[in-house]
């Protein structure tokens, strides 16, 4: 039996831990915010649940979709994805693409991550800093300079800049360390400035959500967040809309993260979006009772870390969406599981 230290309760961290703990090891993930997810977070507000970051996951293996049903509450979002242009033209989604299940959660998406979670050791609300070598192993090192372990192997799974910030402040052999660093230079994130209106009726469109793929207009996509069960009140509507990388990177320190309602404070970003909405849907939905925003400085990776050097170096894992190169649930669930493996096999070896 090991001990293993896991630096990030997304949703790769808890699927690596949740395997390694069921494979007999001792498992502690470490992880700055207040709760489990990472992006795949649900906020509350005034009764509405927003997820602000992953949509809907899709379940494309055998070991997936027995994940999904295993959290007992799944449900099979039908409406489809519709398509927006830069122009705004609105038309028809792929059949094909739309005939996969979109799988969400009654009440917020976070309900895959608390399942991924239930019986795991988590530190919440800690950052780690830096890595300790021990001699034979690794100590985690908090903002407080609280040591944390020891541990025979780590796994890093926050986002690539972030898994760097650890990895160049630790006092590691100068090898392993550019090794570790080289393999994380490659991946970069797309920033996105994610809005949530509510508004005291409920638009419905024939399509659940609209995709950009040109990435020609300001909206990146725009969700009826209101078709997912448990997301609105009776009779509102919550529109979401997340942001292009241009539009978001623009917009960055004009839009804070928090609630806004319209009035002489409302900022013009917000406002802008909310015309945006009105003109894809096609209609006056008068003022939104109020607009959320959250920042994601790391929404979306753009490219895959180098596998070649990130397979165990010095006891050292690396897993996460970053591993693709693709920022997809599915993906950082599979890559948390994988690396689950190889640090089985690299212990047992
Ligand atoms: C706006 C948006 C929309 C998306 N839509 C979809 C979608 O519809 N479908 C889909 O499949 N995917 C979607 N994704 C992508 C999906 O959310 C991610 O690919 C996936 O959640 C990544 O999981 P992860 O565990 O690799 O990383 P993360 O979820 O980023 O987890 C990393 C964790 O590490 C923690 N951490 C970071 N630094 C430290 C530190 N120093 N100390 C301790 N902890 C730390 C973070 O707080 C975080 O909890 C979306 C993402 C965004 C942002």
């Amino acid at each position: 039996m090991a001990q293993i230290g896991i630096v990030g309760a997304g949703v790769a961290g808890l699927a690596a831990g949740r395997a390694l703990t069921r494979a007999g090891h001792l498992v502690t993930i470490v992880e700055k915010s207040r709760g489990v997810g990472g992006r795949v977070a649900t906020r509350r507000v005034a009764g509405f649940s927003i997820d602000h970051g992953a949509q809907m996951v899709k379940a494309p293996s055998a070991e997936l979709l027995e994940l999904v049903h295993e959290t007992g509450s799944a449900y099979d979002l039908t409406a489809p994805v519709w398509i927006v242009d830069g122009a705004g033209r609105v038309i028809s989604g792929d059949p094909a693409m739309n005939s996969e299940p979109k799988w969400v959660w009654p009440g917020g998406n976070t309900a895959l991550a608390k399942h991924l979670a239930a019986g795991l050791s988590l530190r919440l609300e800690t950052t780690v800093v830096a890595i300790g070598p021990t001699g034979t192993g690794y100590e985690l090192i908090d903002a407080e300079d609280t040591r944390i372990g020891p541990f025979d192997a780590l796994l890093l799974t926050a986002p690539a800049p972030q898994s760097a910030g650890i990895i160049a402040a630790s006092d590691l052999d100068a090898n392993d360390r550019a090794a570790l660093l080289a393999a994380l230079q490659p991946v970069h994130y797309r920033p996105c400035l994610s809005l949530a209106l509510a508004y005291p009726q409920r638009p419905e469109p024939p399509w659940y959500a609209l995709v950009n793929l040109d990435r020609n207009h300001a909206i990146s996509w725009l969700a009826c967040e209101h078709a997912k069960p448990g997301r609105a009140p009776a009779g509102h509507g919550l529109m979401l809309a997340q942001m292009s990388p241009a539009w978001s990177q623009a917009n960055w320190d004009l839009l804070a993260k928090g609630t806004y309602t319209p009035g002489a404070t409302f900022p013009a970003p917000a406002a802008e979006v909310h015309a945006l909405v009105c003109a894809l849907l096609d209609m006056d939905l008068g003022q939104p009772l109020w607009v959320d925003a959250h920042r994601w400085r790391y929404a979306l990776a753009d490219a895959a870390y180098d596998a070649t050097l990130s397979s165990g170096r010095a006891g050292i894992f690396l897993a996460g969406d970053m591993e693709y190169g693709q920022g997809r649930v599915h993906l950082a669930i599979t890559s948390g599981w994988a690396a689950a493996r190889r640090i089985s096999a690299a212990l047992a070896g």
